[in-house]
């Protein structure tokens, strides 16, 4: 793989792309496999976006946050192909934590599929409505579904992150972060200014729903293309076994402090004393940043056992947190830059993984057939 510093910028790529998570590692893949040249810019110094890990003193390496894969078989197939991943069901399946009852994960879903059927049907739109059903965004389960994920979580994917990149030779200028998008005539391509005030020319230009852009300048025209910044907040408890219930992935809807709360105990089993769970819970932002540090555990521990995670003899035996920051552009503008730019801009949809990749299925099969 080209390092970083053999990268030559006077090259004109057929693509640029914005970022090296999952999405635009495999768009990347399959833009090589159709003979084109591209080219990776990445504001961190590693791979992989979102689907990181990190290595806490006394932990093992694991994923950075709670994470979940929404149920989609084409998507799980072809993620199990591509990457070579051991998907695993979770066990027991996901819930949401509402008003002290725990019901299936797939309520959420239920609930947004209903209104997406009152809405169609009030205004008479069936063929909309059976598309609609087509995509993994809506659907009605009457059973808790099997949710799937990497046998040993994010690990797994970044590794085959690492591997694609590999496989298909994708240079990744790394530290380097995309301030301004500069389209004046479609047929000339696109020309990208870095933060440090290099400028890269492109044929085309692919984004994702979570790419930061400073500054757009379409055919003469600013387009202001905001972005919000979120600091994901996760702390991972390793503790002496004190789980009430056994749980996989539940989202928390009770609580001012704690949104999500997984169970990663399966994906370190060997790495931990026996008898020791590893559990990742996801916090608030505001809350993180107004309490002290050293209160933090504590109060999060005391959260836990009122929601009834763990019994209250549960003693922590090591702990970390990390915040990470994702950006999230604006989707209701991605289909205004593509057609100003004649999709010399591209924007893949992202904020949710499954419909993300599930969305690009059609254009990608050709990289596991
Ligand atoms: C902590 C966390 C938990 C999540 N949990 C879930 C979940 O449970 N289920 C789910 O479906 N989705 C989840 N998401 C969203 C999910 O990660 C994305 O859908 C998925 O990663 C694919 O998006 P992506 O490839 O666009 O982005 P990411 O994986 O976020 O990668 C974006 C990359 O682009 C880089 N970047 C951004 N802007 C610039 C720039 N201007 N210049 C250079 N580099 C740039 C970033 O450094 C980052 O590496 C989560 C996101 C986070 C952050």
């Amino acid at each position: 793989m080209p390092s970083s510093s053999k990268i030559n910028l006077t090259d004109t790529y057929d693509s640029v792309l914005i970022g090296s998570g999952p999405i635009n590692i495999i768009e990347a893949a399959y833009l090589k496999s159709l003979g084109k040249s591209v080219l990776i810019i990445e504001e961190r110094d590693h791979p992989a976006g979102a689907w990181t890990t990190i290595k806490h003193p006394n932990i093992p390496e694991v994923e950075i946050g709670c994470h979940i894969w929404d149920v989609d078989k084409e998507t799980y197939d072809f993620l199990a192909k591509f990457f070579g991943l051991n998907l695993v069901p979770l066990n027991p399946r996901p819930r949401i934590y509402k008003r002290k009852i725990r019901f299936p994960y797939d309520w959420k879903q239920n609930a947004i599929g209903a209104k997406q059927i009152m809405k169609r049907m009030g205004k008479f739109q069936f063929g909309a409505l059976k598309q609609d059903f087509r995509t993994p965004v809506y659907r009605l389960s009457v059973k808790p579904s099997l949710y799937l994920y990497p046998e040993n979580g994010a690990k797994d994917i970044k590794e085959a992150i690492q591997r694609t990149i590999d496989k298909f030779n994708i240079p990744i200028l790394y530290k380097h972060q995309l301030d301004q998008l500069i389209c004046e005539d479609d047929k000339a391509g696109v020309s990208l200014k870095l933060s440090d005030g290099k400028l890269i020319k492109t044929q085309e230009c692919v984004l994702t729903s979570l790419s930061s852009i400073r500054e757009f300048k379409i055919n003469g025209k600013d387009i202001q293309f905001a972005y919000r910044t979120t600091d994901y907040v996760h702390m991972h408890l390793l503790l002496k076994d004190y789980r009430i219930k056994p749980f996989s992935y539940d989202r928390v809807m009770d609580s001012t402090l704690v949104h999500r709360v997984s169970d990663m105990t399966s994906q370190v089993k060997n790495e931990i004393p026996g008898n020791s769970v590893l559990i990742c819970v996801g916090i608030f932002e505001a809350p993180y940043k107004s309490i002290p540090p050293v209160e933090l555990e504590n109060r999060v521990m005391t959260e836990i056992k009122r929601l009834k995670y763990i019994s209250g003899d549960g003693t922590v035996l090591a702990n970390g947190v990390n915040a990470f920051t994702a950006y999230y552009n604006q989707p209701n503008l991605h289909h205004q830059i593509q057609s100003d730019t004649k999709n010399s801009i591209r924007v893949l949809r992202s904020t949710n993984f499954t419909y993300g990749l599930s969305a690009q299925l059609n254009r990608w099969k050709s990289l596991v057939s």
